[in-house]
């Protein structure tokens, strides 16, 4: 089977595992973990911030990085396919007391306009108040859609004359990073927040990060552990992210060339494809799923008339044309 329905799928190699087998550990709850610490301060730097923090997963990360921007009772703003609106199940209303409006783009990309419309300043007792603004880079749900710098730049600078926040959910920012040469901390400086991904693109079996100011990132640990994350000797799972940062980003161009290929197979324009996603509308995306599968292609249908490939680690040049032209031919 070529399994094309995540890049979540993935399974550590031989190496992140010995990685992880040597990696020395402590209790984290009482921050004694070496690798964890190490894994901390490296994705902080990185980013160009003071701090960051291990999670279990990008949702967990999302929703204390939008909490600790968004008191209960008042608003972020994001586009209407984002995870965090769609894929969270509801968590930043249920835990952190947040409501939500959106703005929609056929790329899920920023619209300032609409942001500016949208936006709500704090009048003290009638409207709910836009506290922060969240954008994904890259966007899930639009195929893989890189955020331009400059618009990122823009939206900064918007919020910082309205007195907002903004919070980048950066599940994928690697691939954005390597797909447009874009330095990591340039993202990180249009920022207040982020959350990113060890386990997707880059194949660590678990884990996210939460990066930001030291005085957050304080406040977040403290949720953290409230929500049931504090976590002992992870620094086995710290190893294979940091394993992952040093083996598995600049390879990511391999999955965005592989995505071109399956593109091209679907009747996609390449050229619209940013990264390792693959989106595209079928009338029959449940018969077609079911089609790929029978002929050995795990594909997903995100909504009813829309077929999703994703590539990764684990799929390589020869399973990417095999899987083109099952796909072609179905
Ligand atoms: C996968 C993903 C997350 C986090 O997902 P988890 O499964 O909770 O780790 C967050 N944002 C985006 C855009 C994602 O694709």
């Amino acid at each position: 089977m070529i399994d094309l329905r995540s890049d979540t799928v993935t399974r550590p190699t031989q190496a992140m595992r010995a990685a992880m087998a040597a990696a020395e550990v402590g209790d984290d709850v009482y921050g004694e973990d070496p690798t964890v610490a190490a894994l901390e301060e490296r994705v902080a730097g990185l980013f160009g911030h003071q701090a960051a923090l291990f999670t279990p997963t990008g949702s967990m990360a999302n929703v204390l990085a939008v909490s600790a921007l968004v008191p209960p009772g008042k608003e972020v703003l994001c586009e209407a396919r984002a995870h965090i609106a769609r894929a969270e199940l509801g968590a930043h209303g249920a835990i952190g007391g947040v409501t939500m409006r959106t703005w929609s783009h056929p790329r899920g990309q920023l619209d300032l306009a609409a942001v500016s419309d949208l936006f709500a300043p704090d009048l003290g007792h009638y409207f709910v108040p836009t506290a922060a603004i969240s954008v994904e880079n890259t966007h899930n749900f639009a195929g893989g859609a890189v955020l331009p710098l400059e618009d990122l730049r823009a939206l900064r600078s918007f919020t910082g004359q309205r007195g907002a926040a903004v919070h980048l959910d950066g599940a994928r920012i690697w691939n954005a990073h390597v797909a447009t040469g874009t330095p990591l901390e340039e993202y990180g400086a249009v920022s207040d927040v982020l959350a990113v991904c060890l386990s997707k693109g880059l194949g660590a079996p678990v884990g996210s990060l939460l990066v930001g100011p030291r005085d957050l990132v304080a406040e977040a640990r403290v949720r953290r552990k409230r929500m049931g994350g504090g976590m002992r000797q992870v620094g086995i799972l710290a190893a294979a992210g940091l394993y992952a940062l040093e083996h598995h980003v600049a390879r990511l161009a391999e999955d965005h060339a592989h995505a071109r290929v399956l593109a091209e197979a679907c009747g996609v324009d390449p050229a619209t494809v940013d990264t390792n996603i693959v989106t595209f509308d079928r009338p029959d995306a449940a018969g077609f799923v079911a089609r790929a599968r029978e002929e050995g292609v795990l594909i997903g249908a995100v909504g009813a008339g829309t077929v999703r490939l994703v590539t990764h680690l684990d799929v390589s040049r020869d399973d990417a044309q095999t899987a083109a032209k099952t796909l072609a031919g179905l």
